[in-house]
């Protein structure tokens, strides 16, 4: 029988049981829809529209050399395949199992109306099963993950078929372009040279990194080095399975192995907590923060502007917001440091920096960048407290960041590395650099003072 493949956040043919299964059952068409809902919550943002196009384009080649080939529908995702199947006679779909809210619904909705055979494979474990003794689900990372380590389970990788058997009669296919998700007026895009999106580009990024992994626990906080994989928007689109990298990882010792399988679990734990509470997005982990003033008038809305433009006065913060303007991606620690200035100095909702970084990230995930936000707020259901502020001047100090500065704030290029550290913090200047919006000690008295009043830790 013929069976629909549906792809979404799983663009690959290695180590993708559900092109497996479908396989076995007979003849397969895979499809991707683009339901783009304007009124959806959280429908995708601009850089992974981009990312998007190149990563269905390199699949579609891919498909084309097994004789096969990708199938575009744009609509309502329910609706496209159901409408689908009943064209091409397809009798069941398969697909790899997606826990955001919307498509857990589409899916609910899905098979109800045909058979829909749902598999693993875009987490390390499916995420329900990780319990407690009392057989209740974790929010709580380190015991979340320890009993996550034990229930993984390293597996050989599913080859990508050498051929792909399709129906003899191929269904109508959108063109790939006339979806328009590249950017136009004006191409904000032209930084983005260096990503290679796509299963090709996403082993590619492996290799290179796996020469460098046995120095990453030590390497990936400090962002003037490459020492992070940069495989962040290629597990998002599901380029390379997580469970693969995770069995790379079972066969080698040290401290980077073992930091590397931490820090891939940490997504799972994002879609985790998203699977537990869909809202997280949208609301505080902790309801006490409810009553916490945002400051949300317009010197704020200013604010707001000169952060997300890499405009605030404060080397490493611009730095990182230029970095994500310009490239698409910023490196963990930055996006630390950024992000509790916002919350923290500028006492902004971490909600507008949550949908900035929605809009602007190639890897923008939906589990992923909640969590990490509510973290970093202290708003979270495991963030540390909310009076731990983080001083980047300490930050750039620490982490020796004054090359990177350089790099993505060309004002300070000439600026000795203590000049970068102290800039901010001194309240001194450079030509043409912007002033700093606000002072450190005044800053922190101000968020201090604001959490405060809520009488909460
Ligand atoms: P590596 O250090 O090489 O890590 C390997 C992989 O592990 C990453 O590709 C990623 O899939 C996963 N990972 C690592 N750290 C984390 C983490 N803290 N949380 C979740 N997964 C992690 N990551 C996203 O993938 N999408 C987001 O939308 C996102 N938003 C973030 C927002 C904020 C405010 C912060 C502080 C972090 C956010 N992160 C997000 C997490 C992290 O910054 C990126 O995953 C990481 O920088 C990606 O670079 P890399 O692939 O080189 O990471």
């Amino acid at each position: 029988s013929i069976s629909l493949l549906w792809l979404r956040q799983d663009l690959r043919l290695t180590d993708q049981p559900a092109l497996a299964a479908a396989l076995a059952a007979g003849p397969v068409l895979p499809v991707y829809v683009l339901d783009e809902d304007a009124s959806a919550a959280w429908s995708m943002g601009a850089a992974q529209r981009w990312w998007l196009r190149h990563s269905l384009k390199a699949l579609d080649l891919s498909l084309r050399k097994r004789g096969s080939a990708l199938i575009l529908r744009r609509g309502d995702m329910v609706r496209s395949l159901v409408t689908l199947a009943r064209e091409t006679g397809a009798d069941q779909i398969h697909a790899i199992r997606h826990y955001e809210p919307r498509h857990r619904l589409a899916q609910q909705t899905l098979a109800r109306e045909v058979e829909l055979h749902l598999h693993e494979g875009n987490h390390l474990t499916p995420l329900d099963m990780v319990r407690n003794g009392s057989g209740a689900r974790y929010r709580v990372f380190t015991p979340w993950y320890r009993k996550l380590s034990e229930a993984v389970q390293p597996l050989p990788p599913l080859a990508a078929p050498d051929r792909i058997a399709t129906p003899p009669l191929l269904p109508a296919s959108d063109d790939l372009e006339a979806w328009q998700l590249l950017p136009r007026s004006p191409d904000w895009s032209t930084g983005f040279s260096d990503w290679c999106p796509g299963e090709k580009g996403a082993w590619r990024r492996w290799r290179d990194f796996e020469r460098r992994l046995d120095r990453y626990a030590r390497d990936r906080d400090y962002p003037a080095i490459a020492g992070t994989s940069r495989l962040s928007p290629h597990l998002h689109f599901g380029e390379i399975s997580p469970r693969v990298l995770w069995s790379a990882l079972a066969e080698r010792t040290g401290s980077g192995p073992a930091t590397f399988r931490r820090e891939l679990a940490w997504r799972d734990h994002g879609a985790n907590l998203l699977d537990q509470m869909a809202d997280y997005p949208d609301r505080n982990g902790r309801a006490a923060f409810d009553k916490l003033q945002w400051r949300g008038d317009a010197a704020a809305d200013g604010d707001f502007l000169a952060w997300a433009g890499g405009r605030t006065g404060y080397p490493i913060v611009d730095a990182g917001m230029r970095e994500l303007w310009q490239s698409g991606w910023m490196h963990n620690r930055v996006r630390m440091v950024a992000a509790s200035f916002l919350v923290k100095h500028l006492l902004i909702d971490w909600r507008r920096g949550e949908r900035w970084f929605w809009d602007t990230l190639l890897d923008a995930d939906l589990g992923s960048n909640a969590m990490n936000w509510q973290y970093v707020a202290g708003t979270g259901v495991d963030a540390p407290v909310f009076s731990r502020i983080m001083a980047p001047h300490l930050q750039s100090e620490k982490f020796d960041m004054a090359a990177y500065v350089r790099q993505w704030v060309p004002e300070l290029a000439s600026l000795r590395d203590a000049e970068i550290h102290a800039l901010h913090f001194d309240g001194g200047g450079a030509p043409g650099y912007p002033e700093r919006l606000v002072g450190h000690q005044e800053a922190r008295a101000r968020a201090l003072g604001a959490w405060q009043g809520l009488g909460t830790d």
